[in-house]
């Protein structure tokens, strides 16, 4: 085991290369395990046109690039692996990382991110790189404004993702497997009198239909009441069925609510044990959005300088 680094970055995600910014002009010199998806969600998004300062959009691997190269400039260190475990020794925090090799530190800062739920069907991960399918209406929505679009899932988020659609887009179908909506009450009534919503009860996606370019022109669905088959003509499908927070690994040590996220309990970062905090979306299942995890990647390096201020062994 080498020097107990000051506060060890798990993962690069927005959260996580923004703490890395802030905790490196500090003089903490982190460390950042760059795990299993090297910048995160956005590395997987085309446009992102809602990032401050960029009036004219960027690619996600370029914002993803340039905020590592930030980081960097100012002293993080970035490294290819992913913690596999984690203990706490009295302050010290042990990680066991994918390469073989011990990590100790004073302080760490949890930005695992988390990943949305797919379907499983063919195709999916392909059409997820700006082909039509999206896991993001208010990223992606923009994309398919005047155009028919579908949602898929019936909880909050959906209702959520259609009714932001709904101002933009020709008409949105919502397509939720029972038939009745697990949404809130209020988000479930205002989509069911939104007249440029139409639900689509009791379905489920069989697949997609692109055009001669490989981009979505459809999806295909089935009526499992009576097993009918329908197409539905459309240009974007958004997938509205949940997330889950890369979490695993804290499960036993760390309170997560019964979705996986950690739990704060203190301020907007610090959970149950002194030194470690936690950011962006392992954290967040409201707001999902970059800025957002962003800002919560200052709130924890601004943290986590605090405690290595009175650490003691
Ligand atoms: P969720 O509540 O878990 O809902 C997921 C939806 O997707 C469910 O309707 C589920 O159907 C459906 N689904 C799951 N797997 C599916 C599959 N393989 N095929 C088709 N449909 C599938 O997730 P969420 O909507 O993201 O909400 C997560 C949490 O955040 C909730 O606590 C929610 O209240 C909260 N939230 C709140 C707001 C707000 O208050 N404004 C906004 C967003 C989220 P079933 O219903 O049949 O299980």
């Amino acid at each position: 085991m080498g020097n107990v680094e000051n506060v060890v970055i798990l993962g690069s995600g927005c959260a996580g290369c923004t703490a890395a910014i802030y905790a490196a002009r500090a003089q903490l010199s982190p460390l950042v395990l760059s795990g299993e998806m090297p910048g995160g969600l956005l590395t997987q998004t085309t446009e992102i046109e809602n990032f401050p300062g960029f009036p004219d959009g960027i690619q996600g691997s370029e914002l993803m690039n340039r905020m590592r190269q930030q980081a960097e400039k100012f002293g993080s260190r970035f490294l290819a692996a992913t913690a596999q475990m984690f203990e706490v020794q009295g302050n010290r925090k042990i990680l066991s990382l994918s390469d073989g090799n011990k990590v100790e530190a004073k302080a760490v800062i949890i930005a695992t991110g988390s990943h949305p739920n797919t379907l499983g069907l063919p195709n999916e991960t392909e059409l997820l790189g700006g082909k039509g399918l999206s896991v993001c209406a208010t990223c992606d929505g923009f994309f398919y404004r005047k155009e028919v679009v579908c949602v898929i899932g019936g909880g909050d988020s959906a209702c959520e993702e259609a009714l932001y659609l709904s101002k933009i887009c020709k008409k949105v179908f919502l397509v939720h497997r029972r038939d009745v909506l697990r949404a809130s009450k209020i988000m479930a009534d205002r989509v069911c009198n939104n007249e440029k919503i139409e639900v689509v009860w009791n379905s489920v996606p069989l697949g997609f239909t692109l055009d001669e370019d490989g981009f979505v022109c459809g999806l295909k669905l089935q009526n499992i009441k009576d097993n009918t088959l329908r197409t539905v003509g459309c240009k974007g499908i958004f997938l509205a069925i949940g997330w889950k927070p890369n979490t695993q690994i804290f499960k036993d040590i760390l309170t997560l609510d019964d979705k996986g996220y950690i739990k704060i309990f203190d301020k907007a970062v610090c959970t149950q044990i002194p030194g470690v905090f936690a950011a962006g979306d392992c954290v967040d299942p409201f707001y999902r959005q970059a800025c957002v995890a962003a800002g919560m990647g200052v709130q924890a390096a601004l943290e986590a300088e605090a405690w290595l201020l009175s650490y003691e062994e």
